[in-house]
């Protein structure tokens, strides 16, 4: 079966006994095997209170009693051949800290998770077919932008891209492996090197993004790659207010990086010739799972518990980005849903809602959006520009008063970091045309040297050729200089003007919550 490149799936685990006895509620309902609705509770001004639905539809959803070995067989498996044939399987967990990102990937005692699963399989296959072949594993994470080698000692390393513009993590240690106990005792040494932070939300929360590979090779020749990636609580991005220095700056580096993989994996969605993979060091390593013969598994993990609604939220709405421009999606959105989730806002109650209240009448009813979007696409600015709109919204005098001012904000946000994306990437390669040219202009000098030096030779002839190399140089350094201000004025930009969409969307967001509406919320 010819599975798509990219598979956004989503997982709700149970609610924890701690949540229980908190008294908090599942507000997730999986509606159909490819969607599901989020029941967020509100509250107006006047205190009655009432229920927004969201709901999302992905290319599988599982719910609370879905196994590690269902989503391994119907999501995993299927791809284990490809590998074999060449591709490299690439399959992130995403989601907040603790949301059961390690529980899918790793699993737990008695639990086996997708790295044994899909292990298990890789070497039944080597087996069965005699194969040549030879299992390698490595094992890293990246924390604060820096490689670490969980199978020796966390020794930090760099990674090149090479003459062939391979992207190459120099000195990572790759295993052989020859049984399966073999591989789940190496990782689990690499675990006990995996750092740990700890934050209000888990004690064993993540700041690192982990990457496991596991790697076909024929001699050395790479004949396919599986990999699986336990990202790092995508909760640390937002979560910059009350933390250390430290705790802001990882957090900012994890938000970049989160960003990074969501433009690769929608380049990779939509067969772009430019992958802006320079955006991270996460996406920077995954090179080859964007380019070549690849295939995606997105599993978002979600928390059923009313107390994590916003979190969960913001990973359905991350995860609806990556699959939003997909090819042949069976379900077309409409231009109203797609600008709802643009704007980060509720859709519409859909088809799908409607078989949500029939189950469960008394909960289930959707805010119906009082701003139709046709009036949004209406009155949409076409004609301003980026620079223009970021001069408005960065003014301290301006603010989003409603959903369109926060479409408008959030369309300029993503052109701002579309364009830091290019910029970087322009940066780098301008720095290394700078380094040759450099090295052409030292050639000529050392000519230059050698002939100056040499009997009759004319001195005015060497003062105007050195003043010649001299302007170069200095013209090389202001045009690279100028490439480097503007990319980190863009990022200083960016920082700002995110603070401030966040900053307004609550405020909008606070607002609606008082606003009198048509009668399709649930009041108590
Ligand atoms: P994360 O890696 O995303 O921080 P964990 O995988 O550590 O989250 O999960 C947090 C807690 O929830 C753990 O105690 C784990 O046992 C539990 N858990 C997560 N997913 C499931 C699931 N599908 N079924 C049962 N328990 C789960
Ligand atoms: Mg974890």
């Amino acid at each position: 079966m010819d599975r798509p490149k990219i598979q956004v799936i989503v997982r709700k685990r149970p609610l924890t006994a701690s949540e229980i006895k908190k008294k908090e509620t599942d507000i997730v309902d999986i509606t159909s095997r490819e969607s599901l609705i989020v029941r967020e509770d509100k509250q107006k001004v006047d205190l009655t209170k009432f229920t927004e639905g969201h709901n999302f539809l992905y290319d599988q959803v599982y719910d609370e009693t879905a196994t590690n070995q269902e989503i391994y067989q119907f999501c995993i498996q299927p791809l284990i051949s490809a590998a074999f044939e060449g591709s490299h399987i690439t399959c992130f967990a995403y989601g907040q800290t603790g949301s059961g990102k390690t529980y899918t990937m790793l699993g737990e005692s008695r639990v086996p998770g997708l790295y044994l699963l899909a292990s298990q399989d890789v070497f039944e296959r080597v087996s069965a077919n005699s194969h040549k072949l030879k299992i390698l594993i490595s094992f890293y994470e990246i924390y604060c932008a820096k490689i670490h080698d969980l199978l020796n000692e966390r020794q930090q390393l760099v990674a090149r891209e090479d003459a062939n513009q391979k992207v190459n993590i120099v000195g990572l240690m790759e295993t052989e492996v020859s049984t399966v106990e073999d591989l789940m005792r190496i990782i689990g040494f690499g675990l006990s090197n995996r750092v740990v932070g700890v934050t209000g939300a888990n004690d064993e929360s993540s700041r690192s993004h982990a990457v496991l590979n596991i790697s076909l090779k024929l001699g050395r020749k790479l004949v396919g790659k599986v990999s699986f990636i336990d990202l790092a609580g995508s909760e640390r991005g937002a979560d910059t207010v009350d933390n250390s220095k430290q705790t802001r700056i990882d957090g900012a580096e994890i938000n970049k990086s989160l960003l990074a993989l969501k433009e690769c994996i929608r380049a990779l969605d939509q067969d772009k010739k430019h992958t802006p993979f320079r955006g991270s060091i996460l996406t920077q390593v995954l090179k080859d799972s964007f380019t070549g013969k690849s295939k995606t598994v997105m599993i978002a993990n979600i928390s059923p518990s009313s107390g994590d609604v916003e979190h969960t939220l913001n990973t359905l709405r991350y995860a609806d980005r990556v699959k939003e421009l997909k090819k042949g999606n069976k379900s077309p959105r409409g231009v109203q849903d797609i600008l709802a989730d643009s704007l980060l806002l509720p859709r519409k109650p859909s088809t799908v809602t409607k078989v949500q209240e029939k189950k469960k009448p008394q909960t289930a009813k959707v805010n119906s959006q009082p701003t139709g979007a046709n009036r949004l696409l209406a009155t949409r600015s076409r004609s301003s520009t980026t620079e223009d709109s970021l001069g408005k919204y960065l003014n301290p005098n301006w603010r989003a008063m409603n959903e369109q001012d926060l479409q408008e904000m959030s369309e300029t946000h993503e052109k701002l970091i579309a364009k830091i994306l290019n910029e970087e990437e322009e940066l780098i390669t301008s720095h290394k045309q700078h380094i040759d040219t450099i090295v052409d202009i030292v050639k000529e000098e050392m000519i230059l040297l050698n002939n100056v030096d040499k009997p009759g030779s004319d001195v005015e002839d060497y003062v105007g050729s050195l003043n010649r190399i001299l302007e170069r140089k200095i013209e090389g350094i202001r045009e690279l200089q100028a490439k480097l201000n503007t990319f980190s004025s863009d990022i200083n930009t960016e920082g700002l003007l995110s603070r401030r969409f966040y900053q307004f969307q609550n405020e909008v967001l606070d607002l609606q919550g008082t606003e009198e509406n048509d009668g399709a919320f649930n009041d108590y």
